[in-house]
Order: structure tokens, then sequence, then C-alpha cells
């Protein structure tokens, strides 16, 4: 009578003995645990990025236009750009001084290509009007100089030019003043992929 409790006892300790052990194993899980908080450190860092992200806003404005040739320069409310054979505008940005009432952009093609190969101009406009403009420029024809006639986005326009000629347009700088960005380009056909830059006044 008395074996058979002390056994059933002994298996009962084993049992026991067993489940806690394996009691024992899940309660030793909080070390674990506790490695999760070095992973919520980084969750605490993304204030940092989002500063960058902030920062980051800003550099679409600035690489919009790529204005590493630099700046035309000015002198009497009026400024000589160049156009080349190789399809290049000599500078990337115009600053109008908001001094000048009016304002002159000359065109000088540096290059030998007739204006046929390697016409150049230079159309001004809102730069949300450029891919439309050059595109109804192009419409238009060489007979138009590829600028669309009597068309209201365009701002002002030279006429198409060779290698070896020179153009020039005036116009107020009042147009330009408000409503902006505004951007200055070749319409030849293709250019202005390459041929164009910022006008701002300042
Ligand atoms: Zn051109």
């Amino acid at each position: 009578m008395n074996i058979k409790p002390s056994l059933l006892a002994v298996a009962c300790a084993l049992a026991l003995a067993a489940c806690s052990d394996n009691s024992s194993s899940p309660t030793s899980a909080p070390a674990p645990s506790a490695t999760t908080t070095p992973a919520e450190a980084p969750v605490t860092m993304t204030p940092a990025p989002a500063a960058t992200a902030g920062s980051m806003t800003n550099a679409p404005a600035g690489s919009a236009m790529d204005t590493s040739k630099g700046t035309a320069v000015v002198t009497d409310c009026a400024t000589e750009i160049e156009g080349s054979d190789a399809m290049q505008y000599n500078v990337s940005s115009i600053v109008v001084p908001s001094s000048c009432k009016d304002f002159k952009i000359t065109l000088k093609h540096t290059g030998t290509m007739p204006v046929t190969a390697m016409g150049h101009d230079v159309v001004i406009t809102k730069q949300s009007d450029m891919q439309a403009v050059d595109a109804d420029g192009v419409a238009a024809g060489a007979a138009s100089g590829y600028v669309k006639a009597d068309d209201p986005r365009v701002i002002a326009h030279t006429s198409l030019i060779g290698g070896g000629e020179t153009t020039s347009v005036s116009f107020p700088v009042s147009k330009i003043q408000s409503g902006g960005p505004y951007v200055f380009f070749c319409s030849f056909p293709g250019h202005a992929a390459l041929m164009k830059g910022t006008i701002s006044v300042q």
C-alpha cells in the first residue's frame, strides 16, 4: 500500500522536474526580449532621417534646371549669350536686375553650321509651358522659326539663326517678375534637351 504512493510520488517528482525544466526555459526568454530593446533604438532615430528628407525638398527646385554653366553677365539691363555647333548655350541661367524696366538678350551663334542644321534661338516661357511650347514650335516648322505664331505662352523670342549670326530681343521685365519660374530655351527640334536655362528677376 505504501509502495505505490511512493512510486507515484517519485514519478510525480520526475514529472515536476521535467515540467519545471520545460517551464524554466520559457522563463529564460526575458533575456532575448531584453535584446529587443536595442532594436527599438533605430525607431527613436527616425527623426534624423525625417530631417534630411525635409532638406531634400529643396533639392528638386535647385536640380530642376542644370546650372553648371554659370550665370550670364548682365550689363546695362542687357546680356549676350552664345550658342554653339555643339548644341549648347554658354550659360545656364540669366538673372535680370529688378531695377531694369526692359531687358535685352542678344544671342550670338559662335559656330559655322547653317541654320537648317544647327539653328538656335532664345524662347522665354514659364517653365511649366516649355515642353508644350517647344512641341508646338516644332509643329509650326522651320518657316515659323520653330515658334508658333502669336503663342500667348511665349513671353519673348529671338529669330532663328545659324553659325556666325547674331540676333536679339527685348521684353518688359514685368512679364517675368511673378508667376514663374521662367526658362529660356532653343526651340530648334531636339535642342531644348540641352539648350535651356533659368531666367529670373532679382
Ligand atoms: Zn538650337
